[in-house]
């Protein structure tokens, strides 16, 4: 007989929710901020520059501009990318609201496209379908930390004279055919808000090869300013086109150099915890693990499960439900955003647009993965998902 999941009468797992992501801060992390906190300059400083130049070394980008969110980061790379009114950027389906929001901000229009059923990234085939005269940028996401199809999609972009914008707010340090995540699109944005790889509190970064979009997002990062030569006088800046205050602090700068020294660190033990997941979960038919392709290696910024509904005797809400009884944070990652309300009235975006989307956010579950996570954590996930599919499973009506 097995146990009786909490939401049944039984006694949980654990006794405290673990969440579905966390920031692990250290002591080496306090001290750098509270240094910077103790001296002449809090905004925008040496450590920025600093911060910048050491994520873009990582990365193998030679530029890149930190700024105070991954949403800003995704604004400032879509106005730079000269994304306006009429324009249009193709945008997967399976993605945080951000992705497209920041199309919208510029004036332009997300097409969403349906995504692959092994990665649940953008499908190169359906972006293809969708690509049109107006379309100025592809705008795929590596989803949960997997890259995406980047040789297909920047050929695409090349065919359509469009640029391609990458959000790897998942994905920092992913590998692709042996080239790191920030070295390969047009433009590639970074979050560093808690739950991803590593942190500044809010921030985020987008990181080129290009020096003319470099000065750019430099310029757009603060009001569209541009100084002006000594001649002019000391005083003088002119503003050529509209910017923003999407400025990040010194001391936000500091924790994220802090944190990036772990950032290996980091994603090796989220890679133990996955490996972990595969072993100890692979055996249950009633759930689908998330698929790697070859040559590439993901960072597990979400350990995504699928439901197999028909060998389950509940919906998707009750499992939910269960494995939250049993204080596992479980998320849903995401709910498809042509599936927004915002989305349907402003551009006519309906249910049924993007079915492999729409199926597997049907039976989506999020299982926790961060670096502060412990074996014990683990083992808890663990048991909590088995103890719960046991109940629900469908028993055979054979007889035998
Ligand atoms: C987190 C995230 C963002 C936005 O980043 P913020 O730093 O929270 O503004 C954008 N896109 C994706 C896919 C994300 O997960």
């Amino acid at each position: 007989m097995e146990a009786i999941p909490a939401i049944e009468g039984g006694v949980p797992v654990r006794e405290t929710l673990l969440p579905y992501g966390h920031h692990l801060i250290d002591d080496a992390d306090i001290a750098a901020v509270t240094a910077v906190l103790r001296g002449a300059w809090i905004t925008q400083g040496d450590n920025v520059a600093e911060f910048e130049a050491a994520v873009a070394d990582y990365c193998g980008a030679r530029y890149s501009v930190a700024v105070s969110s991954g949403t800003a980061a995704l604004h400032a790379a879509c106005a730079v990318a000269g994304i306006g009114a009429g324009d249009e950027a193709v945008v997967p389906t399976m993605t945080f609201a951000a992705t497209a929001n920041a199309v919208v901000y510029c004036g332009g229009t997300p097409i969403f496209c349906d995504v692959q059923p092994d990665t649940l990234n953008a499908d190169p085939v359906d972006i293809k379908r969708r690509i049109t005269a107006r379309t100025k940028v592809l705008l795929p996401v590596d989803f949960a930390g997997h890259p995406t199809d980047l040789d297909e999609i920047m050929a695409l972009a090349r065919q359509a004279g469009a640029l391609v914008i990458e959000d790897a707010a998942h994905s920092l340090g992913a590998t692709y055919h042996g080239k790191r995540v920030g070295s390969l699109a047009d433009m590639t944005v970074l979050s560093f808000h808690p739950v991803k790889h590593i942190t500044t509190g809010e921030g985020g970064i987008v990181l080129t090869d290009n020096a003319a979009y470099y000065q750019r997002l430099m310029e757009f990062r603060h009001h569209g300013i541009v100084r002006g030569d000594a001649d002019d006088g000391g005083w003088f800046y002119s503003i050529e086109r509209l910017g923003h205050n999407f400025r990040i602090t010194d001391f936000q700068c500091v924790l994220g150099l802090s944190q990036l020294r772990k950032l290996d660190d980091f994603i090796a033990r989220r890679r133990q915890i996955a490996a972990r997941y595969r072993d100890e979960l692979g055996d249950l038919a009633e759930i689908t693990l998330p698929r790697t392709r070859a040559g590439v290696s993901p960072v597990y910024h979400l350990f995504v499960i699928q439901l197999n509904r028909e060998r389950l005797r509940v919906d998707r809400k009750r499992i939910y439900d269960a494995l939250r009884a049993e204080n596992i944070g479980v998320g849903v990652h995401y709910i498809p955003v042509h599936r927004q309300p915002y989305y349907g009235r402003e551009f006519g975006c309906c249910e049924g647009d993007h079915p492999v989307a729409e199926d597997y956010y049907a039976r989506a579950l999020t299982l926790p993965v961060f670096p502060a996570m412990t074996d014990a954590d683990v083992s808890d996930v663990i048991s909590a998902v088995r103890k719960v599919v046991a109940y629900y499973r469908v028993i055979g009506d054979g007889g035998g």
